[in-house]
């Protein structure tokens, strides 16, 4: 990936920020983008370190002028950007009967609109450039549904069709889009369900534990990579065998 500049949305902590450590370690300068991208000021040095450049940036997926605005900072401080990693997702649980509007919204919002939104701006250079990369985070409970997450499914489940689409409509340019649905993994968006939650949860996964974040980072980056190159329009499941098809 030397040469190739990425950007991960949702990159301060957890999947995105594993994410923007592999892709820096195999050769990509890197733009770590979140709403707050301070926690991860120790990817400045370690990209140092490496010989490669890394860069914070602050971004609100969710909307467009946030967007245009990091994009512009990116271009500038890295250079155009050929390998995007739409990871930058949220929840708010509720049960359907007490689901307030805001929160479908807001979930929508965030995780859907905002995956819209990255690709729209960024796929223009990887078009020019006749090469790019694009892998969207989506979730097993897209495919599966999960109670309580009526929000959350459904934007995960929009994400794969929106993947799809977007393989079919850049093809011809060279630029592959795939999505990966992790399953459990532990980060900051688990740690809050209770253990009896994770314990009957385990019941359900093959592999017989929660994943980690390098289980999915990894196979982000292949797919961000060269060898992947005759890989589009697919969803990886990295979920310990909780979907198998
Ligand atoms: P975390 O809650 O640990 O991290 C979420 C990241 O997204 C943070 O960097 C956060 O930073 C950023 N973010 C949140 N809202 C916005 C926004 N509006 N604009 C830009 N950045 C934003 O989540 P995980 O690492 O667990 O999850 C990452 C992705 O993986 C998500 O899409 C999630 O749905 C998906 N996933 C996770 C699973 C899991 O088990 N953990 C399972 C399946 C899918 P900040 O708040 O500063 O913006």
């Amino acid at each position: 990936m030397t040469g190739r500049v990425a950007l991960v949305t949702g990159a301060s902590r957890g999947i995105g920020h594993a994410i923007g450590l592999q892709l820096l370690r195999r050769g990509a300068d890197v733009a770590f983008a979140a709403r707050n991208p301070e926690p991860a000021t120790a990817v400045l040095a370690e990209a140092e370190s490496l010989g490669r450049r890394a860069m914070l940036v602050t971004m609100d997926v969710g909307d467009l002028e946030s967007v245009q605005a990091a994009a512009a900072a990116v271009e500038e401080g890295l250079g155009k950007v050929s390998i995007l990693v739409n990871n930058a997702g949220i929840t708010r649980d509720q049960l359907l009967l007490r689901m307030k509007p805001e929160d479908w919204s807001e979930v929508l919002r965030v995780n859907l609109d905002g995956t819209f939104y990255c690709t729209k701006i960024f796929m223009k250079d990887m078009m020019r450039a006749r090469w790019g990369r694009i892998v969207n985070i989506t979730s097993v409970v897209g495919t599966l549904g999960n109670a309580g997450q009526a929000n959350y499914a459904a934007s995960k489940a929009g994400i794969v069709g929106f993947t799809r689409s977007v393989a079919r409509e850049l093809a011809s340019r060279n630029v592959t889009a795939n999505a990966v649905a992790p399953g459990y993994i532990e980060t900051a968006m688990t740690g809050s369900l209770p253990e009896e939650v994770k314990a009957s949860l385990l019941g359900a996964i093959p592999l017989g534990r929660l994943g980690g974040v390098d289980d999915v980072a990894g196979v982000v980056a292949f797919l961000c990579g060269e060898e992947a190159g005759y890989v589009t329009g697919q969803v990886i499941h990295v979920d310990g065998g909780m979907v198998m098809a």
